[in-house]
């Protein structure tokens, strides 16, 4: 009846490229690298759902190979990944998140970004949650050479039909 998935994802940052960060773009000095458009978030979550039905993971959906996926908004894979568990009779119960980072700050952003997120998965704002954290300067993000996201989701089965 029940499926718990989780997800994790990395990405650098650098200069010269837009920060996208749970579908919206911030603004930063530095933005994710990336295939796609980098959404560290977005792409912890699609993880996440794939995990929870053992559907792979998000490189074997969307391999970044493929041309087509080159710069593409991850809200489209997040979409595509939220269809993909939906056709296998699945809905979602509920996301929770963290965002691992030195700067920008997410808080200002978090409300738009669960407003982005809960409009494509079909949730109610209150089953989208988005923290985030810094590493305290230590290590790769502490030092914000990059980011991480990390995201858990509960999927539902679908009632049968009587
Ligand atoms: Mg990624």
């Amino acid at each position: 009846m029940y499926r718990i998935g989780s997800g994790i994802d990395f990405h650098q940052l650098v200069e010269g490229r837009d920060l996208w960060i749970g579908g919206i773009k911030i603004p930063h000095a530095k933005g994710a690298l990336g295939h796609s458009d980098a959404d560290v978030l977005l792409h912890a979550i699609c993880d996440a759902m794939l995990g929870a039905l053992a559907l792979g993971d998000i490189g074997m959906h969307f391999p970044d190979t493929d041309p087509a996926f080159k710069g593409i908004d991850s809200k489209i894979l997040l979409a595509k990944t939220f269809s993909l568990i939906r056709k296998k009779g699945y809905s979602l119960v509920n996301i929770d998140s963290t965002l691992c980072l030195e700067a920008p700050k997410i808080k200002p952003h978090a409300d738009k970004m669960r407003e982005t997120i809960a409009a494509i998965t079909e949730l109610p704002l209150d089953a989208v949650s988005i923290k985030a954290t810094t590493t305290e300067k230590m290590g790769f993000a502490g030092r914000e050479e990059g980011l991480v996201a990390m995201a858990t989701v509960l999927l539902k089965k679908d009632m049968e039909a009587a």
